[in-house]
């Protein structure tokens, strides 16, 4: 009787355990290619890259991702973190800058990112260098390409480019093997796609997104495709006078059935996608 107690007790405490382990945070750091590292806190991630002068660290993610970020690095490298960049103003990338900033870490991001931030209060740091096109920056014989590509997932979105890595970092307008994500809220159609056509001329082998697993430049053109196949289709349909409904019914995007999410999302993606093309179309 004893021994069972305990064992039903034993199992209880596992139980228990096993309970508060499933809502714990995943946070991991993996080496991507040489001094270049990419930071996992759940289904977000960001890079970072380590010179001989201090550490460039990019999307903060939130407050406790940046402090576990902050320690860990102190940890494996004991250097200091001189510069945060923000790929775009984003809440669920760009919080948490205040814990790098507090140290002195100078903060950067697209001009109309800043704007951003500070207009809707976001809980991160404002950067303190803006730029419009393009910035290279330099630390520790290092060097970082940031390029604005223009208006995609948002109107602020930037790349990251590590040349001496050949890894180019972008956030949220290049999901890996995945379809767009919902209804496209934020973005804009046809400059997203001429984006992913700059990205495409990019000189880069890996492709480290903001969500997923990294990818390649083979995955750049995937996606071009199906947000070509998807704008293209959308707005024939909407100049042929169709509703929504009509839309979804006829719009074609099955050879992409193999994307991440193609059931789920696509049909907002095409929601999505109509509303921008109704907004955007000319009164007569
Ligand atoms: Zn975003």
């Amino acid at each position: 009787m004893r021994r069972t107690l305990f064992t039903l007790i034993a199992f209880l405490i596992l139980s228990i355990s096993n309970g508060a382990m499933a809502q714990e945070v995943k946070r991991d750091i993996a080496q991507i290619k040489g001094d270049l590292y990419r930071f996992q806190n759940n289904f977000h991630y960001s890079v970072f890259y380590v010179t001989p002068a201090g550490v460039i660290v990019t999307d903060p993610i939130n407050a406790d991702a940046a402090k576990w970020l902050k320690a860990e690095i102190k940890k494996r490298f004991n250097l200091p973190i001189r510069y945060v960049i923000y790929s775009h103003d984003h809440r669920d990338h760009s919080a948490g800058g205040e814990v790098f900033a507090a140290d002195g870490a100078v903060v950067i991001a697209q001009e109309r990112a800043k704007r951003a931030i500070i207009g809707e209060k976001r809980p991160t740091a404002v950067p303190n260098i803006t730029f419009n096109h393009k910035m290279d920056l330099e630390l520790g014989g290092k060097h970082v390409e940031l390029r604005y590509l223009g208006k995609n997932h948002s109107d602020n979105m930037i790349v990251m480019n590590f040349p001496a890595e050949r890894v180019l970092f972008a956030v949220d307008f290049i999901p890996v093997k995945s379809v767009a994500f919902k209804t496209l809220s934020d973005s804009y159609i046809k400059g997203w796609i001429k984006s992913l056509k700059r990205v495409e001329r990019m000189d880069f082998d890996i492709l480290a997104p903001g969500h997923g697993k990294l990818g390649t430049k083979a995955d750049v053109t995937l996606f071009k495709n199906y947000m070509r196949d998807l704008h293209g289709q959308v707005l024939a349909s909407a100049r042929a006078g169709k509703s929504l409904e009509e839309t979804k019914a006829s719009v074609d995007l099955s050879k992409y059935k193999d994307l991440f999410k193609f059931a789920k999302w696509s049909p907002l993606n095409i929601e999505g996608a109509y509303a921008q093309i109704q907004m955007n179309r000319r009164p007569n």
